[in-house]
């Protein structure tokens, strides 16, 4: 019964509904079809909020869909019919699930528990995990992983499902459209018509629970349910349709227009001068929607990307068809991502924007459908454009040099709390590149990599430390110099390092030597934008540990001597020795700027965060070390075999004071303490002895390298497993690399058993290096390259000799 105080029309209209049974008998006969159109418009009747309408006629609505069944049981029975081949589960919060590095072909892939228990990993690198963003289960995708450990209800392989008979499923297809229809209408009738404030509704639309939980349900039963919805989400003449119906005038909140009106305030991207061409536009617009499925990712990004709506809609992305379908609509709304990322105001709603990954990781991850976007659809330009708008939103000039007579702007954000918005669309760009097709369509177009080395270019020179106390400077100490390191990595780091992967062979040389010439191009622009001149301008109480260029120039050019028969005359400009010692200062500005921090003097007004960054810039976690020291490192050993070796020389104990120290031999005249010059010596020593002896390790996935780091820190101290895996491992993200540390430890250490305290706490055991090892394979200049703390040096060479 239904509550009297309601609008009455209602109370009669509802008293000419039929019950679920007789409902399918109309169904099932052509000839009723208006006397059911009527009985739905009753139940949909717009008059009534949808909330209310799902509140009170769920029953009903259940009943209709099953045709009288219970509706469990006609879940049940229509999951039979299931034709997926793949398992799609989706969860979007913390969940476990699992991966495995045997089987993935691409570094995102997770699974569900089910899939992983009932799938072929015996034997496997594989690992449980806390997925804490959320994420779809990859079963039976053969673009994500290896077909021969799908479980047996999933991939191209199973056995298929008999077709599902009319009659289960006919109530179904006729009623469950007219919810999604109802439900654009409720999307529209909910938004704010404030102009000013496009982005102000964080609408999570907990009044429809019971309508989403009713989704689910649906999605879970399986492919012949979701194909219902996919149909009609895509189907062009259906929402033709829906919106030229005579409009109900007493309802404008639900019309066609309330959508065209919205469309209208979203801003458009701007694609940057480098990346377009004569027939692109400037713009990336968002285009007028030409099926229901647009406008509802249109309402999903305008309500700020609530989770149920977002479910689901990624339990229908496990249709492979309709994968392929909707990229181009979810490229469509990307620019709207874009636009609310950088307007964000605070965590909330930049959390709530990120969740777009969620959807972008589904497509991306495909193959398939990343080639068809950057061949169709201008993936590749619509994600560049997006990093650059976003990167150039937060900007300030750069203080290296003579802040006055330095013009380059850098990536700045004076909140660090705020900056983490870049993330998501970086992260997209990774997994885009990951695919060898997508990174060599970036490297072969000159307008994307010149656009992306122009990017980089503003992480060129972040975060300049300073000797004095300025109080402008004092107020910078914040975090700043954290997010630097992180920006650097997470953005110039990362991307560098999946090109990388796709590029090591003879094939790719020219290319390789193009980016490395554009790069030099863009070092010298730099030069001249911060007013640097030559080499023994370098003002001397400063330094950046930033500088993507030089670190991009070192990292290629060493891929192509090893790995692609490149040449060294080919790759430098061998003739220009000014430029390349010009090239070399800054690099070497970080190496000094090691030792003046021990001399506990130089840097002492900011020596803790020096120290932090120092070792941060050869920290083996994530890899940084590759990617920072090393680099550094080599094209100091480039360069120091291009240039005339006594200017080399000279310029070298220059930059670590030891001219000063030996031409002003009264000590009077020396700016530093006796102590720091010795300390400053010392350094030049062990700096130059790294540059004649030391082989720096600058791809990843390199077997060598990882048991060469592995080794060293093994040297230093003996440690936990825990403390390997988490130290030693590969960027996160690099999830696919081949060799993992356990096999690795095995060979080259001694498990040591826990000792039991008294308190009788269980404890885990340690791993020692072999001793044969340390008469082998122990550099000390490895040690030194990875550690700052002398006393640590110290202590490994003890360690050395008790040996
Ligand atoms: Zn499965
Ligand atoms: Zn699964
Ligand atoms: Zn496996």
């Amino acid at each position: 019964m239904y509550d009297s105080l309601d609008k009455n029309v209602d109370v009669e209209n509802l008293a000419l509904l039929p019950s679920g049974i007789h409902f399918r008998n109309y169904c099932l006969d052509d000839n009723n079809e208006k006397r059911v159109e009527t009985f739905l418009d009753t139940l949909f009747d717009p008059h009534q909020s949808l909330p209310v309408t799902i509140e009170k006629h769920l029953t009903i609505i259940k009943s209709y869909i099953s045709g009288g069944k219970p509706f469990e049981e006609f879940c049940t029975e229509v999951r039979k019919y299931n034709k997926s081949i793949l398992c799609g589960f989706v969860w979007t919060n913390a969940t476990i699930s699992y991966r495995c590095r045997t089987c993935a072909a691409n570094p995102c892939m997770s699974l569900c528990s089910d899939c992983f228990h009932n799938g072929n990993h015996q034997g496997h690198d594989a690992n449980m995990f806390r997925s804490i963003g959320g994420g779809i289960c990859d079963c039976g995708d053969v673009t994500v992983m290896n077909s021969n450990s799908f479980c047996k209800h999933h991939g191209p392989n199973r056995i298929p499902n008999a077709q599902i008979p009319y009659k289960l499923i006919r109530c179904a297809q006729i009623l469950l459209p007219r919810v999604i229809l109802r439900f654009v209408q409720h999307l529209r009738s909910h938004v704010s018509p404030i102009k000013s404030n496009t982005y102000s509704t964080i609408e999570e639309f907990t009044s429809l629970t019971s309508l989403f939980n009713l989704f689910d349900d649906l999605s879970n039963a399986g492919s012949c349910i979701r194909s219902i919805f996919t149909d009609c989400l895509l189907n062009i003449e259906l929402y033709e349709k829906f919106n030229t119906q005579p409009s109900i005038n007493d309802l404008s909140n639900i019309s066609y227009n309330i959508y065209l009106q919205q469309l209208n305030e979203t801003s458009s991207l701007l694609m940057p001068i480098s990346l377009r061409t004569d027939n692109s536009s400037v713009y990336f617009h968002i285009k007028k929607a030409t099926c229901l499925f647009d406008e509802i990712l249109f309402w999903l990004v305008k309500y700020q990307i609530p989770e149920r709506l977002l479910k689901f809609l990624l339990m229908l992305l496990t249709d492979l068809n309709f994968k392929r379908s909707c990229i181009q609509s979810f490229l469509n709304i990307y620019v709207m991502v874009i636009d609310q990322l950088i307007h964000c105001r605070n965590s909330r709603e930049r959390m709530h924007s990120a969740r777009l990954v969620h959807i972008s990781v589904q497509l991306f991850s495909n193959i398939d459908i990343t080639v068809q976007a950057i061949k169709d659809y201008h993936l590749m330009e619509l994600i560049l454009s997006s990093l650059y708008s976003i990167f150039s939103n937060i900007q300030i000039n750069c203080q290296l040099q003579k802040p006055k007579e330095n013009y380059h702007l850098v990536i700045y954000d004076i909140d660090f709390s705020k900056n983490m918005h870049y993330w998501p669309i970086i992260s997209d760009f990774i997994n885009i590149l990951s695919h060898e097709y997508a990174s060599k369509e970036f490297l072969l177009e000159k307008r994307f990599f010149i656009t992306w080395i122009k990017m980089i270019s503003w992480f060129q020179g972040m975060n300049v430390n300073h000797h004095e106390i300025e109080s402008e400077i004092l107020l910078q100490s914040n975090m700043n110099y954290l997010f630097a390191f992180t920006m650097e990595t997470e953005c110039c780091a990362m991307v560098l390092w999946t090109i990388n992967a796709h590029i090591m062979k003879p094939d790719f040389l020219d290319i390789t030597t193009k980016v490395i010439n554009y790069l030099f191009l863009e070092v010298k622009q730099w030069f001249s934008s911060i007013g640097f001149e030559q080499y023994k301008d370098i003002i001397k109480n400063q330094v950046t540990f930033h500088i993507p260029l030089h670190r991009y120039i070192s990292i290629l050019s060493y891929l192509s001597l090893n790995y692609q028969n490149g040449e060294l005359k080919t790759l430098f400009p061998i003739e220009n020795e000014k430029f390349l010692l010009n090239l070399a200062i800054f690099p070497l500005r970080i190496q000094v700027v090691k030792y003046e921090i021990l001399t506990n003097t130089i840097w002492s007004y900011h020596s803790y965060e020096m120290q932090i960054q120092s070792d941060m810039y050869s920290s083996t976690h994530g890899n940084i070390c590759s990617y920072m020291n090393d680099a550094d490192i080599f094209l100091l050993q480039l360069i120091s075999t291009l240039v005339n070796i006594n200017k080399f020389m000279e310029m070298f104990f220059k930059s670590f004071y030891v001219h000063e120290w030996l031409v002003q031999n009264t000590e009077n005249n020396l700016i530093f303490e006796k102590s720091s010059y010795i300390t400053l010596l010392e350094g030049s020593l062990i700096v130059l002895a790294t540059i004649v002896a030391f082989s720096p390790h600058l791809v990843l996935d390199d077997f060598e390298h990882r048991r060469a780091e592995i080794i060293n820190a093994l040297v230093i101290q003996d440690c936990h497993y825990s403390y390997l895996d988490e130290h030693m491992g590969e960027p996160k993200s690099f999830a696919t690399s081949k060799y993992d540390i356990q096999s690795i430890v095995d060979d080259i250490a001694e498990y040591i058993s826990p000792t039991i305290d008294i308190t009788n706490q269980p404890k885990q055991g340690q791993y020692k290096l072999k001793d044969f090892l340390w008469e082998d394979e122990f550099d000390p200049l490895h040690v030194l390259s990875r550690i700052s703390r002398r006393d640590l040096f110290e202590t490994t060479m003890q360690r050395y000799t008790k040996w």
